[in-house]
């Protein structure tokens, strides 16, 4: 590889680390479209094989495209070691099976992505890992919930939809005094806003279908952390398989190198919109982290470079005049989708957040006149235009 300066900024690393130039010496990182590698010699087979020489096997295990990502990945995150995986269901998955066994616990935050939740409670439950939710941004109450066998604190933040924010350095404190590790899954920031490392968590997990690639095209996924704790889940996804393609890894690791633009650029135009759907008089709330009205704007801000790309607003008139909303869109995407320089729009209590109770809903705090935009990186005024129609119906 390369050799690149860890103490660079962002930016550059975005660009710079993880570049593994062939014979041919192209600029652009090469992709490796093959499912297997050959050896010079017997000797050198057996060596590969027992590990006593390092190199390629098998695209199961690792390829050179797959493998650029995760150094550049890691070294975005400020991490030692990175698993690619082929979604961020399946970096989860990894992460909880290589980490985790029957007989064990996890302390959960509550608001936590869909997918997630069913994980959790319908798959790993029969495997015997129980997990308990939180309230995401109360430190006491993850304490409260740790039991002798909790091996894992997992939380996502900002939160979905509501953009409740938690202490990750207060919540490590919490998991490291009761001798269990902090994984949190850093989707809607990425290390361009957020580096939950730095501030004492052991791992963090990516879907890389979201702003690492950043427009909409690949899935794919990371675990990353320590290099001794997170062998198990490289065994783990040897063996079972949920890896990262090549070709998704290269789409994802030319997304990197626009990430810290992006996601300038996603937050500059979510908080002006933000503050824009805050003065209008159909409009009861507005949930970002970077408005000064945001319950845990500071902690936020401490915490993270910018606000980020996601915003939740409620509109007055419940569910009818939320989907006035939704459909007088002619620009906005509607799809649940977010992470893309296409902005989407969703009614959380009708799809994301349809299949719990309304008294579920109701005390998660997700009311009938909720929408949340992903914002992307089309005109400001457009934008305002598009979600203005609907507001004036
Ligand atoms: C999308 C998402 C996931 C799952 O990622 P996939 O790539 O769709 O498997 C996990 N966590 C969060 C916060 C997400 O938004």
């Amino acid at each position: 590889m390369t050799a690149f300066d860890p103490d660079w900024q962002t930016e550059t690393l975005a660009i710079r680390a993880g570049i593994d130039r062939s014979q041919f010496g192209e600029h652009s990182e090469a992709m490796y479209l093959t499912s297997s590698f050959v050896f010079e010699s017997a000797a050198q087979a057996a060596a590969r094989f027992s590990n006593q020489e390092p190199g390629n096997i098998y695209a199961r295990f690792t390829n050179p495209t797959v493998t650029a990502f995760q150094e550049r990945l890691a070294a975005l995150e400020g991490a030692e070691f990175c698993v690619a995986t082929a979604s961020g269901m399946a970096a989860i998955t990894s992460c909880v099976m290589g980490l985790l066994s029957a007989g064990d616990h996890i302390v959960s935050s509550k608001s936590l992505f869909g997918s997630t939740v069913q994980l959790f409670s319908t798959i790993f439950s029969r495997f015997g890992i129980e997990t308990s939710y939180v309230e995401l941004s109360d430190p006491a109450a993850w304490e409260a919930a740790v039991r002798p066998n909790t091996k894992l604190f997992f939380l996502e933040t900002p939160s979905n939809p509501l953009t409740e924010t938690a202490d990750i350095a207060a919540i490590a404190a919490v998991a490291h005094r009761h001798g269990a590790l902090l994984a949190v899954d850093n989707c809607f920031c990425t290390p361009a806003l957020q580096k939950p490392l730095q501030l004492g968590a052991d791992i963090v997990i990516h879907s890389a279908t979201k702003y690492l690639d950043g427009q909409g095209r690949v899935l794919g996924g990371a675990v990353l952390g320590q290099r001794q704790l997170l062998e198990p889940v490289f065994a783990f996804l040897r063996t079972a398989g949920p890896t990262l393609s090549a070709f998704n890894a290269w789409v994802i690791l030319k997304g990197l190198e626009t990430l810290q633009l992006r996601m300038d650029a996603h937050s500059r135009n979510a908080l002006e919109l933000a503050r824009w759907l805050e003065a209008q008089p159909q409009v009861s709330r507005v949930f970002y982290p970077g408005l000064e009205s945001h319950p845990q704007h500071e902690l936020a801000m401490r915490q993270q470079r910018a606000g980020g790309g996601i915003l939740t607003f409620e509109v007055k008139g419940g569910k009818e005049a939320a989907w006035r909303v939704v459909d007088a869109t002619r620009l906005i995407s509607i799809t649940a989708n977010l992470g893309d320089v296409k902005s989407t729009i969703t009614h959380p209590a009708s799809t994301t957040h349809g299949r719990i109770s309304p008294e579920a809903r109701a005390a998660a705090g997700i009311t009938d006149g909720m929408l949340r935009v992903a914002v992307g990186l089309e005109s400001l005024e457009d934008l305002k235009a598009d979600l203005a129609r609907g507001l004036a119906l």
